[in-house]
């Protein structure tokens, strides 16, 4: 095994073999950093350099696309409306939307009315047992009731500049009591920002098993979202264009 190789592939779901650097590199845009937006890069607890900065973005893994960095704003959030009926989905719609609400004071985002225009869709159901071979999932070890996947697609809007981007899913079922909804919604929430794994600290929302008390964003979570979105990517870039 070569020290670092699995950091660098994707997780082979999609396709029996896994394609190779140079494929990639053909087919795929070259990997560049975006502007951050200011809400994310002002207010920065503590210099990279300081003793005081802390984070775990070693624990994050880019994917085939690089890391899942958004980069037109505000991102589009639908999620699926309560129903008419005595049941929890106004609890769930609560839950949601109050996570929306702590993640935009980072990241610009807006909720819109339908599915096909969004960004991140949320669903109020449990994971589907049957995998999309053509999304890639973050393995959830905290609750089998969520789970958040990312596809790949192309935006032909100007047809001579097709643009990379990605579009996330997440699952948040409702068997759960108020509190914990709230801390899954989060979590997933940064899943689908770009937090592409897990922080090892319980303190954190994005640590990686439930906890009795959960807790508020961390200056850890920020910390890692901001080194984040300051990596390169092959997301919101122009795919090369052959040569005619
Ligand atoms: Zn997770």
């Amino acid at each position: 095994d070569i020290p670092g190789a699995k950091a660098q592939l994707p997780p082979s779901r999609s396709t029996s073999q896994s394609p190779t650097p140079a494929q990639i590199d053909r087919f795929l845009p070259v990997s560049q950093a975006h502007t951050m937006p200011a809400t994310l890069a002002r207010g920065q607890a503590a210099e990279p350099q300081s003793e005081y900065f802390d984070d775990y973005f070693d624990k994050i893994q880019p994917t085939i696309a690089g890391y899942l960095i958004w980069s037109r704003f505000p991102v589009r959030i639908y999620f699926e409306p309560a129903t008419q009926m005595p049941d929890r989905s106004q609890e769930w719609v609560t839950a949601v939307t109050a996570a929306i609400q702590e993640w935009n004071a980072y990241l610009p985002l807006t909720v819109v009315n339908v599915p096909d225009t969004a960004d991140i869709a949320i669903w109020r159901r449990t994971p589907p047992l049957q995998v999309d071979r053509s999304a890639t999932r973050q393995p959830e070890l905290r609750a089998r009731s969520a789970e958040t996947r990312f596809n790949l697609w192309v935006d032909r809007t100007i047809p001579e500049k097709p643009i990379l981007l990605h579009r996330m899913t997440i699952w948040l079922g409702m068997g759960q009591t108020q509190d914990y909804l709230r801390a899954a919604a989060r979590h997933e929430l940064g899943h689908a920002l770009g937090i592409w794994g897990h922080s090892p600290t319980a303190t954190d929302v994005m640590y990686s098993a439930q906890v009795r008390q959960p807790p508020p964003l961390s200056d850890r979570d920020i910390n890692t979202l901001r080194r984040i979105y300051q990596q390169p990517t092959r997301l919101g870039w122009a795919i090369p264009q052959p040569l005619n």
